[in-house]
Protein backbone atom coordinates (compact mmCIF):
# COMPACT_ATOMS: atom_id res chain seq x y z
CA UNK A 1 0.00 0.00 0.00
CA UNK A 2 0.99 3.72 -0.73
CA UNK A 3 0.48 6.42 1.53
CA UNK A 4 1.39 9.82 -0.16
CA UNK A 5 1.99 12.69 2.05
CA UNK A 6 2.72 16.02 0.43
CA UNK A 7 3.24 19.73 1.48
CA UNK A 8 5.54 22.29 2.06
CA UNK A 9 8.72 23.22 4.45
CA UNK A 10 7.78 22.38 8.18
CA UNK A 11 4.62 21.02 7.85
CA UNK A 12 5.07 17.80 9.65
CA UNK A 13 5.61 15.93 7.29
CA UNK A 14 8.44 13.84 8.15
CA UNK A 15 7.62 13.19 11.85
CA UNK A 16 4.53 12.55 11.36
CA UNK A 17 5.16 9.72 8.39
CA UNK A 18 7.86 8.65 10.97
CA UNK A 19 4.96 8.06 13.55
CA UNK A 20 2.66 6.83 11.62
CA UNK A 21 4.59 4.17 9.71
CA UNK A 22 6.05 3.47 13.32
CA UNK A 23 2.73 2.70 14.12
CA UNK A 24 1.02 0.56 11.44
CA UNK A 25 4.29 -1.20 10.25
CA UNK A 26 4.64 1.27 7.44
CA UNK A 27 8.06 2.19 6.13
CA UNK A 28 8.66 5.64 5.03
CA UNK A 29 10.68 7.33 2.47
CA UNK A 30 12.31 11.15 3.12
CA UNK A 31 12.21 12.10 -0.51
CA UNK A 32 13.25 15.77 0.16
CA UNK A 33 16.32 13.86 1.92
CA UNK A 34 16.87 12.58 -1.69
CA UNK A 35 17.05 16.20 -3.31
CA UNK A 36 18.89 17.37 -0.82
CA UNK A 37 21.76 14.92 -0.62
CA UNK A 38 22.23 15.10 -4.94
CA UNK A 39 22.39 19.09 -3.54
CA UNK A 40 24.83 18.50 -1.04
CA UNK A 41 27.01 16.73 -3.87
CA UNK A 42 27.16 20.01 -5.50
CA UNK A 43 28.11 21.39 -2.64
CA UNK A 44 30.82 19.24 -2.05
CA UNK A 45 31.98 19.50 -5.81
CA UNK A 46 32.63 23.56 -5.40
CA UNK A 47 29.21 25.40 -7.35
CA UNK A 48 28.67 28.31 -6.13
CA UNK A 49 24.70 27.15 -6.40
CA UNK A 50 23.70 30.04 -4.04
CA UNK A 51 24.16 31.90 -7.19
CA UNK A 52 22.26 30.16 -9.58
CA UNK A 53 18.37 30.70 -10.46
CA UNK A 54 18.06 28.28 -12.90
CA UNK A 55 20.24 25.05 -13.88
CA UNK A 56 18.42 24.74 -17.11
CA UNK A 57 20.55 28.33 -18.11
CA UNK A 58 22.89 27.34 -20.98
CA UNK A 59 26.19 28.46 -18.83
CA UNK A 60 24.92 26.06 -16.19
CA UNK A 61 25.25 23.43 -18.66
CA UNK A 62 28.45 21.59 -17.06
CA UNK A 63 27.13 21.53 -13.84
CA UNK A 64 23.66 20.19 -14.84
CA UNK A 65 25.32 17.63 -16.65
CA UNK A 66 27.19 16.89 -13.31
CA UNK A 67 24.54 16.98 -11.25
CA UNK A 68 22.52 14.67 -13.19
CA UNK A 69 25.11 12.08 -13.50
CA UNK A 70 25.43 12.12 -9.41
CA UNK A 71 21.41 11.28 -9.60
CA UNK A 72 21.28 8.98 -11.82
CA UNK A 73 24.18 7.26 -11.06
CA UNK A 74 25.51 7.55 -7.07
CA UNK A 75 22.67 5.74 -5.32
CA UNK A 76 21.04 7.10 -2.88
CA UNK A 77 20.07 4.84 0.28
CA UNK A 78 18.98 5.14 3.96
CA UNK A 79 19.90 3.00 6.90
CA UNK A 80 16.70 1.73 9.26
CA UNK A 81 16.43 1.90 13.00
CA UNK A 82 15.24 -0.95 15.30
CA UNK A 83 11.66 -0.03 13.76
CA UNK A 84 12.21 0.05 10.56
CA UNK A 85 12.60 4.02 10.24
CA UNK A 86 15.17 5.86 8.21
CA UNK A 87 18.08 6.87 10.76
CA UNK A 88 20.89 7.64 7.95
CA UNK A 89 20.74 8.67 4.49
CA UNK A 90 24.22 7.68 2.01
CA UNK A 91 24.73 8.85 -1.63
CA UNK A 92 27.25 6.71 -3.11
CA UNK A 93 28.06 5.35 -0.14
CA UNK A 94 28.89 8.53 1.72
CA UNK A 95 27.30 8.96 5.15
CA UNK A 96 25.37 12.76 4.22
CA UNK A 97 22.53 12.42 7.30
CA UNK A 98 24.27 15.67 8.96
CA UNK A 99 25.46 17.30 6.00
CA UNK A 100 21.82 17.64 3.99
CA UNK A 101 20.86 19.48 6.89
CA UNK A 102 22.72 22.65 7.13
CA UNK A 103 21.43 26.21 6.00
CA UNK A 104 23.58 26.14 2.42
CA UNK A 105 21.49 22.88 1.29
CA UNK A 106 18.87 24.66 2.75
CA UNK A 107 19.24 27.92 0.74
CA UNK A 108 20.35 25.80 -2.83
CA UNK A 109 18.00 22.77 -2.53
CA UNK A 110 15.12 24.40 -4.77
CA UNK A 111 17.24 25.03 -7.34
CA UNK A 112 18.82 21.78 -8.06
CA UNK A 113 15.30 20.53 -7.55
CA UNK A 114 13.62 22.23 -10.03
CA UNK A 115 15.85 20.43 -13.14
CA UNK A 116 13.82 17.58 -14.82
CA UNK A 117 16.37 15.74 -15.81
CA UNK A 118 17.44 15.01 -11.97
CA UNK A 119 13.54 14.72 -10.98
CA UNK A 120 13.55 12.25 -13.42
CA UNK A 121 15.87 9.84 -11.97
CA UNK A 122 15.16 10.39 -8.54
CA UNK A 123 11.43 10.24 -9.14
CA UNK A 124 12.66 6.66 -10.98
CA UNK A 125 14.75 5.38 -7.45
CA UNK A 126 11.47 6.48 -5.46
CA UNK A 127 8.85 4.35 -7.70
CA UNK A 128 11.47 1.17 -6.72
CA UNK A 129 11.91 2.07 -3.11
CA UNK A 130 8.28 2.81 -2.90
CA UNK A 131 6.89 -0.44 -4.32
CA UNK A 132 8.89 -3.07 -2.00
CA UNK A 133 6.68 -2.80 0.45
CA UNK A 134 3.55 -0.75 2.63
CA UNK A 135 5.92 2.77 2.16
CA UNK A 136 4.64 6.33 3.30
CA UNK A 137 6.79 8.92 0.91
CA UNK A 138 6.46 12.24 1.52
CA UNK A 139 7.73 15.25 -0.54
CA UNK A 140 5.49 17.67 -2.92
CA UNK A 141 4.62 15.44 -5.61
CA UNK A 142 4.15 12.11 -4.20
CA UNK A 143 0.25 11.72 -5.17
CA UNK A 144 0.82 14.14 -8.34
CA UNK A 145 3.61 12.47 -10.01
CA UNK A 146 5.14 9.73 -7.84
CA UNK A 147 2.56 7.65 -7.49
CA UNK A 148 -0.37 9.47 -8.97
CA UNK A 149 -2.00 5.88 -7.93
CA UNK A 150 -1.42 6.19 -4.08
CA UNK A 151 -4.26 4.41 -1.74
CA UNK A 152 -4.12 7.27 0.33
CA UNK A 153 -3.39 11.34 -0.10
CA UNK A 154 -2.76 13.92 2.25
CA UNK A 155 -1.59 17.33 1.79
CA UNK A 156 -0.85 18.81 5.08
CA UNK A 157 -0.17 22.58 5.46
CA UNK A 158 0.02 25.16 8.45
CA UNK A 159 0.87 28.71 8.70
CA UNK A 160 3.91 30.38 7.45
CA UNK A 161 4.76 31.10 11.35
CA UNK A 162 3.92 27.51 12.69
CA UNK A 163 6.09 25.95 10.30
CA UNK A 164 8.84 28.12 11.04
CA UNK A 165 8.74 27.17 14.77
CA UNK A 166 8.31 23.81 14.64
CA UNK A 167 11.11 23.77 11.76
CA UNK A 168 13.66 25.63 13.97
CA UNK A 169 12.72 23.19 17.14
CA UNK A 170 13.45 20.40 14.67
CA UNK A 171 16.24 21.84 13.87
CA UNK A 172 17.98 23.06 17.58
CA UNK A 173 16.90 18.95 18.20
CA UNK A 174 19.21 17.59 15.29
CA UNK A 175 21.80 19.95 16.05
CA UNK A 176 21.86 21.28 12.30
CA UNK A 177 20.40 23.54 10.34
CA UNK A 178 19.18 27.31 11.07
CA UNK A 179 17.63 28.29 14.57
CA UNK A 180 16.73 31.83 13.62
CA UNK A 181 12.73 31.68 13.86
CA UNK A 182 13.16 34.93 11.68
CA UNK A 183 15.55 33.95 8.99
CA UNK A 184 13.72 30.16 8.86
CA UNK A 185 10.62 31.93 8.11
CA UNK A 186 12.34 33.84 4.85
CA UNK A 187 13.90 30.96 4.04
CA UNK A 188 10.74 29.01 4.00
CA UNK A 189 8.52 31.03 2.05
CA UNK A 190 11.13 31.91 -0.40
CA UNK A 191 11.29 28.18 -0.62
CA UNK A 192 7.92 27.52 -0.96
CA UNK A 193 7.37 29.86 -3.44
CA UNK A 194 10.23 28.42 -5.44
CA UNK A 195 8.86 24.97 -5.05
CA UNK A 196 5.34 25.71 -6.25
CA UNK A 197 6.30 27.85 -9.14
CA UNK A 198 8.55 25.46 -10.84
CA UNK A 199 8.01 23.81 -13.89
CA UNK A 200 8.16 20.44 -13.43
CA UNK A 201 6.22 18.45 -10.56
CA UNK A 202 5.61 22.22 -9.14
CA UNK A 203 4.30 21.67 -5.07
CA UNK A 204 1.24 21.16 -5.40
CA UNK A 205 -1.94 19.09 -3.70
CA UNK A 206 -3.49 15.98 -5.71
CA UNK A 207 -7.18 16.80 -6.62
CA UNK A 208 -7.84 13.83 -4.50
CA UNK A 209 -6.05 14.80 -1.78
CA UNK A 210 -7.28 15.26 1.87
CA UNK A 211 -5.75 18.68 3.16
CA UNK A 212 -5.25 18.63 6.52
CA UNK A 213 -4.03 22.13 8.32
CA UNK A 214 -2.41 21.42 11.28
CA UNK A 215 -1.94 24.83 12.52
CA UNK A 216 -4.16 24.01 15.56
CA UNK A 217 -4.30 20.49 16.23
CA UNK A 218 -1.73 18.51 18.06
CA UNK A 219 0.84 16.02 16.40
CA UNK A 220 -1.48 13.30 18.58
CA UNK A 221 -4.34 14.35 16.30
CA UNK A 222 -2.73 14.42 13.01
CA UNK A 223 -1.43 11.34 13.89
CA UNK A 224 -4.68 9.48 14.58
CA UNK A 225 -6.45 11.40 11.38
CA UNK A 226 -4.11 9.87 9.23
CA UNK A 227 -3.51 6.52 10.96
CA UNK A 228 -7.61 6.07 10.68
CA UNK A 229 -7.66 7.17 7.16
CA UNK A 230 -5.15 4.45 5.94
CA UNK A 231 -6.54 1.78 8.27
CA UNK A 232 -10.38 2.70 6.92
CA UNK A 233 -8.45 1.56 3.11
CA UNK A 234 -6.59 -1.34 4.10
O1 LIG B 1 11.09 18.07 2.50
P1 LIG B 1 12.36 18.91 2.47
O2 LIG B 1 12.14 20.29 3.00
O3 LIG B 1 13.52 18.23 3.07
O4 LIG B 1 12.67 19.05 0.91
C1 LIG B 1 13.77 19.82 0.47
C2 LIG B 1 13.49 20.32 -0.92
O5 LIG B 1 13.48 19.24 -1.82
C3 LIG B 1 12.17 21.05 -1.15
O6 LIG B 1 12.23 22.41 -0.81
C4 LIG B 1 11.94 20.84 -2.62
O7 LIG B 1 12.64 21.80 -3.38
C5 LIG B 1 12.58 19.49 -2.88
N1 LIG B 1 11.61 18.38 -2.97
C6 LIG B 1 10.95 18.20 -4.16
N2 LIG B 1 10.15 17.13 -4.33
C7 LIG B 1 9.97 16.24 -3.36
C8 LIG B 1 10.62 16.42 -2.11
C9 LIG B 1 11.42 17.53 -1.93
O8 LIG B 1 11.11 19.00 -5.08
N3 LIG B 1 9.20 15.18 -3.57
Amino acid sequence: MIVAIDGPSGSGKSTVAKEVSKRLGFSTLDTGAMYRAVTYRGLQQGFDLENISNLEDPECADMKSWLVNVANNEQISFEFDEFGQPAKVFIGGQDVTTQIRTKEVDRTVSVVSACADIRTALVAQQRIMGAKQDTILEGRDIGTVVFPNAEVKVFLTASPEARAHRRVLQNAERGVGDTDEKATLELMKFRDKFDSTRETAPLTAAEDATTIDTTNMTFEEVVAKISKMIEEKR
